[in-house]
């Protein structure tokens, strides 16, 4: 048997013809191994990569007590709880200008947020509750010792890792990164996806649209989708139903991909036609999933390279490439850490036609109505109306098990905001 039948034949309750969402993904992840492979960048490079390697802080941060408030650096020994006290200035610490000398009993300094604690001082009391009269500083009582106080090592400790390999970089990483004073990261490479369009109806963009034929629009949505996913991508455009130009097509895209993605020719009709290729080159399975949209799908590996065989309706593409290879791809580039896509609730505002015995991906437009966030569909629902998605804000997630949805019903919802 096979690599991946092994794998897959393997995991309970799986049946290609009728196969759970959930079982599908569960099958896909047994399949991949992160692709291996490192680089070093330049901070600003490594924005939406993975990371390699462990950050390890190599000083603390910050790096030296110091003051969280403009006011005055005093000694907690010095203050009453019942009483005011008076201290003389002595100087002042600014970020940036460190004050040099040591502070003695009675005595202060001025201070400014981020300024080094002055030796000696260990508690900062607000510019706004003291009386300044020259250098005689009268203190309120009530402060508590250790107040307005930043320690060193209090955001990151020197020594204690901070970031692990699989960690995605984002604004926030990258700017931990730069306040350790590191340059440069090793980020995993970035996964290399390969894809193309199928389907002898297909007419690209530019030329007239004879009869029977509609514009390729798959492609596009794939590149917005993988562009967004931060992998380099290959197009190889439109490929007919033609036997030997798919085989050239499928050994071009495995040649150098981690990844193939195709969309068309899994539906039943036409996946007999593919099937004999497909194994000739690697090992395909053909699955029904028990979804919709994006009921076909095909997943196997082409040489080296995963394959996923998405169906051919637009909506269908998109909707399998969030559910399954959005995943699968984070998985192969090596993010640690939970990357599923939120489910939240909300609460029907419209009834919902659903019949048990498989997921729904409805389009959704999801709404505040007072304190509640409600959701509604987009209207025609049909796998080829792309419409449908540009119109929505997020998937209505209706569970397997689940029928008819009745308004005010809670439903779980998938936003898009940040995803497509
Ligand atoms: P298939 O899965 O190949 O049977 O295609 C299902 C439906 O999706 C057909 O109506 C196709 O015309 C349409 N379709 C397939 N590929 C594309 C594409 N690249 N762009 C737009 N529509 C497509
Ligand atoms: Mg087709």
């Amino acid at each position: 048997m096979s690599r991946i039948e092994a794998i897959v034949s393997g995991l309970e309750g799986y049946d290609p013809d009728a196969l759970p969402v959930d079982k599908a993904r569960e099958a896909i992840r047994a399949c991949l191994t992160p692709v291996a492979g490192a680089e070093r960048v330049g901070l600003r490079d490594a924005l939406g990569r993975v990371l390699a390697q462990d950050v390890v802080p190599p000083i603390n941060v910050p790096a030296h007590d110091n003051c969280a408030m403009d006011g005055y650096a005093v000694r907690s020994a010095d203050l009453a709880t019942d009483r005011e006290v008076v201290l003389r200035e002595i100087g002042a610490a600014l970020a940036g200008r460190v004050f040099k000398g040591a502070v003695a009993a009675g005595e202060c300094v001025r201070v400014m947020t981020g300024a080094v604690l002055p030796p000696g001082t260990d508690t900062v009391v607000i510019q706004e509750v003291v009386r300044a009269e020259g250098d005689r500083i009268t203190i309120p009582p009530g402060q508590k010792p250790a107040q307005n106080v930043r320690y060193a090592g209090e955001d990151l400790k020197q020594g204690i890792p901070v970031l692990r390999p699989g960690a995605l970089l984002r604004a926030a990483e990258l700017g931990l990164i730069a306040s350790l004073g590191l340059g440069e990261v090793s980020v995993k490479r970035r996964l290399r996806v390969a894809f193309f369009a199928t389907g002898d109806e297909l007419a690209s963009i530019g030329a007239p649209l004879a009869e029977g034929e509609v514009y390729d629009s798959n492609r596009y949505t794939l590149h917005g989708m993988l562009t967004r996913l931060g992998v380099e991508l290959t197009d190889l455009g439109v490929v007919r139903d033609d036997p030997a130009l798919l085989e050239a097509a499928f050994r071009r895209a495995a040649a150098g991909a981690d990844a193939i993605i195709t969309t068309g020719g899994v539906s039943v009709g036409e996946a007999d036609f593919v099937r004999p290729l497909t194994a000739k080159l690697g090992e395909v399975l053909f699955w029904k999933i028990a979804m919709r949209p994006g009921r076909p799908m095909a997943f196997g590996r082409i040489g080296e390279a995963i394959l996923f065989g998405l169906p051919g309706n637009p909506v269908a593409v998109m909707v399998t490439f969030y559910q399954f290879v959005r995943d699968a791809l984070l998985c192969l580039s090596g993010r640690s850490g939970d990357y599923a896509l939120p489910l939240l609730e909300a609460q029907a505002a419209v009834p919902l036609r659903k019949v048990p015995g498989r997921t729904e991906y409805q389009r959704g437009v999801l709404f505040r109505d007072g304190d509640a966030w409600k959701v509604r569909t987009t209207g025609q629902q049909g796998a080829g109306v792309l419409r449908s998605m540009s119109e929505a804000n997020c998937f209505i997630v209706i569970e397997h098990a689940r029928g008819r949805v009745e308004p005010g019903e809670r439903v779980r919802v998938q936003p898009f905001e940040g995803l497509v």
